[in-house]
């Protein structure tokens, strides 16, 4: 496990789909141990050569709307501390929304190490909203579909180096 990449975002963006998708079957081996809360999963994530943790911000799903914002903050701030780097997904169909705006601003202030990604990317259905996702001022979006398993070799490619 040679670093930690955390998947921020708000409900429903994909983290947990792409969570599933680098972890696969490991989960069951890191659910067993000390220290994994029902918020923040972590998992053992396998993706080319590469060996790394991935701590999936759950938790968020059941929350009402008046405790959203203030679970979303803290829960992204305790992953943000968590890992080495942040992985960052706004969904590129719905383009970027004010809770997006939100955290976006929690880990520009942070100046934590951040990979931008627009999610459901897939097809031509994401476009605006990926050029949206350059707003953010986080730097250029990585087209990603967790669900399709596109965008994994550019992934692959960046996180390369940290390994
Ligand atoms: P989370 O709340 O951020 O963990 O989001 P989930 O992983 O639970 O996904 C929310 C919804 O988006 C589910 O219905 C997923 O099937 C869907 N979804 C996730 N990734 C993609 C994708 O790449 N493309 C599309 N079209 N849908 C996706
Ligand atoms: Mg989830």
């Amino acid at each position: 496990m040679s670093f930690s990449l955390a998947i921020i975002g708000r409900p429903n963006v994909g983290k947990s789909t792409l969570f599933n998708r680098l972890v696969g079957k490991r989960l069951a081996l890191v659910d067993d141990q000390p220290g994994v809360t029902r918020d923040l999963r972590e998992g053992a994530a396998k993706l080319g050569d590469l060996r790394f943790t991935v701590i999936d911000t759950a938790g968020l799903e059941d929350a009402t709307d008046d405790s959203l914002q203030g679970r979303m903050r803290r829960l992204t701030e305790r992953a943000v501390d968590m890992a080495d780097i942040c992985l960052f997904l706004i969904d590129a169909r719905a383009g970027v929304t004010a809770s997006d705006e939100v955290l976006a601003e929690i880990l520009r202030k942070r100046g934590t190490h951040v990979i931008l990604g627009a999610n459901k990317a897939e097809g031509r259905a994401g476009e605006a909203g990926v050029l949206d996702a350059y707003g953010l001022g986080l730097g250029e979006p990585l087209r990603l579909s967790a669900e399709h398993g596109e965008g994994m070799d550019e992934l692959y490619h960046i996180l390369r180096p940290l390994a």
